[in-house]
């Protein structure tokens, strides 16, 4: 399915009144079209407007650096410059666009798997089919230490949850760092 086609679903399904586009971008997700998504993606973040929602937003950021086209950099770079201050977050949905572009410049050394990705955007461990957590350990209440590995390349993770701040902030580590 071309970008094209993705732009009129998605139009379409606003102009239907369907909230978020959660649904949207679970499909999205699975498509195997990493052109389309990207360039999908990308015109997104650059037509922001009133209408979209940030989770929107973060969630197209994490599928540009899930697709690792690297050669769309430049245009990332320059979207990110003129994307409006949003709120409607507990955080600046704009650091997930900062994010999309390290991953993207660390995938020009090579690709990356996807747990590296995830590492990048401060994600939940259990928020990834493909993570696997391995141990829990709680020094304070509000403090965890989440050991977990990836099904895909078996690299182990260490996160450190905090929940101390206004909002939840997971911390990735490879566990031999
Ligand atoms: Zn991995």
């Amino acid at each position: 399915m071309s970008a094209e086609k993705l732009k009129e679903q998605f139009v379409y399904m606003r102009s239907q009144g369907l909230s978020s586009g959660s649904v949207f971008f679970d499909q999205l997700h699975t498509n195997p079209n990493d052109y389309a998504v990207t360039q999908f993606c990308l015109w997104l973040l650059d037509s922001m407007t009133e209408a979209n929602t940030v989770l929107e937003a973060m969630r197209a950021a994490l599928e540009i650096a899930y697709r690792q086209q690297t050669y769309t950099l430049s245009r990332l770079r320059r979207i990110r410059q003129s994307l409006p201050a949003r709120k409607g977050g507990f955080r600046d949905y704009r650091q997930d666009v900062d994010r999309a572009i390290i991953a993207l410049e660390k995938s020009k050394l090579g690709r990356l798997c996807r747990c590296e990705i995830v590492s990048l955007f401060d994600h939940a461990p259990e928020a990834h089919d493909f993570i696997k957590v391995t141990n829990v350990n709680s020094s304070q209440p509000d403090e965890k230490l989440i050991e977990c590995c990836c099904d895909i390349c078996q690299r182990q993770w260490r996160v450190t949850y905090t929940d101390s701040y206004h909002y939840p902030i997971y911390r990735w580590a490879k566990s031999s760092e």
